[in-house]
């Protein structure tokens, strides 16, 4: 993750995005300073009793980044590497795409430092509620509302909702979303990522003049994002998926692997890796396989100038975060792939989020199929208008987005008085 170098730093790379559009949009300085800057950011130390009966200080994040257009929200992640500069890069692509989407909703993101993978259940549910208690009086249903992402889940949710009602001393499930439907969750929150992406590049694929029936898939990162994605995209177009990778490790098969095998593999051995039916490649010969479909879902900057020559895809999409620096995206843009980009691509979750939270503060709920063709009917609108600016100002998809995006949030900060 970040190391400090303006080529790998997320935030450093937000910032050069902002920047690029502030020029196109030929915004003020002030108003590129705003956008350029967190508006709040928190950072905690919190104490957590390990089973071992130690107490160990965990440290934790939380940043708003801007709430032009209404409460912050975002999705928390439990990973060893997380740094502020991370967390600061995701949530001003959260404030991004909540405006992309329409969402009345500003952006932000929150991290703590750990590895889920070496805790056990009862850690990480201390963690959690360690987290909560840390930030709870800076987050609420119209103030700032957390999700799950990168290491974090619907289980993880709940804790913290519950760690989070009796904080206040009522049940607020509005506070979170993500969370389990027993306690407040919306049907098709669990694949919505995967489910958006897919839509954008259904659209993608008419405007590349691709047909997916027929379509080779190769997906990089197989956690929640890539593991639906793979079932989606042979259940709704008839795809074949012809190579997956996790962090241990790429296989594929050229005949198509066998998506349920795989998924039951992973359940069991917690890795892609070795899989029956499967030959063993590594991750990087995966990103430079002769595919129609390269589907980005694992962590941010993958494809960089090392390896961009490479990528021989007709369509890119990115259910990650950031996965793509702006040297790479240049020279995709030159090679003609089409990249369906971050914050317009993974933007299902948090508009089922919203959604979740409409449902919440309704105490109504809707049925999974109303779910998907609302989803479907803002993914489908929000990537038409990126595709239109793109051709209008003959810019790549990611500024267009941008252009989208970054105009909605300063026509709120101007209607506010704040530029
Ligand atoms: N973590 C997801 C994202 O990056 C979802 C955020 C949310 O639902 O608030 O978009």
């Amino acid at each position: 993750m970040s190391d400090g170098n303006n080529h790998s730093n997320p935030f450093k790379i937000a910032q050069k995005q902002i920047q690029d559009c502030a020029d196109i949009l030929k915004l003020s300085r002030s108003t590129s300073d705003v956008l350029l800057h967190p508006m709040r950011e928190f950072h905690v130390n919190f104490p957590v009793r390990m089973d071992d009966g130690t107490t160990k200080v965990f440290q934790g994040f939380r940043v708003q980044y801007n709430d032009a257009k209404g409460p912050t929200k975002g999705g928390i992640r439990f990973h060893p590497e997380e740094t502020i500069d991370t967390v600061r890069a995701l949530g001003a692509w959260m404030t991004w795409k909540c405006a992309l989407l329409d969402l009345p909703l500003g952006g932000g993101k929150g991290g703590v430092i750990c590895n889920p993978k070496e805790l056990s259940n009862f850690e990480l549910e201390r963690i959690s509620r360690g987290y909560i208690k840390a930030i709870g009086p800076f987050i609420g249903p119209d103030k700032d509302i957390p999700a799950p992402d990168v290491y974090t889940n619907p289980q993880i949710m709940a804790w913290m909702v519950d760690e989070y009602s009796s904080i206040v001393g009522k049940n607020q499930f509005g506070v979170i979303t993500g969370k389990p439907l027993p306690l407040g969750g919306s049907p098709g929150r669990g694949d919505a990522t995967a489910r958006g992406g897919m839509y954008t590049l259904r659209e993608a694929a008419k405007k590349v003049g691709l047909d997916l029936s027929k379509a080779t898939v190769a997906i990089q990162g197989y956690g929640n994002a890539g593991c639906y994605a793979a079932s989606l995209a042979e259940s709704m177009f008839g795809s074949k998926i012809v190579a997956v990778c996790d962090s241990k490790g790429a296989v594929c098969c050229t005949n198509g692997i066998c998506v349920p095998d795989v998924n039951a593999h992973k359940d069991k051995t917690s890795s892609v890796v070795a899989c029956k039916g499967t030959e063993a490649m590594t991750n990087d010969e995966l990103l430079a396989l002769d595919v129609d479909v390269l589907v980005l879902a694992a962590l941010e900057s993958t494809i960089t100038e090392r390896n961009v020559d490479k990528v021989r895809a007709k369509i890119i999409v990115e259910l990650a975060n950031g996965p793509t620096t702006p040297e790479a995206d240049e020279v995709l843009y030159k090679k003609g792939i089409h990249v369906i980009p971050d914050f317009l691509c993974n933007a299902g979750g948090v508009t089922v989020s919203y959604f979740e939270m409409v449902q919440n503060a309704c105490m109504y709920y809707w049925e999974e199929k109303e779910i998907h063709e609302k989803l479907d009917r803002k993914m489908t609108r929000a990537y038409h208008e990126v595709f239109d600016t793109s051709e209008k100002y003959k810019i790549n998809m990611r500024k267009a987005a941008y252009a989208v995006a970054v105009s909605r949030v300063v026509e709120a900060m101007k209607l506010r008085g704040w530029v």
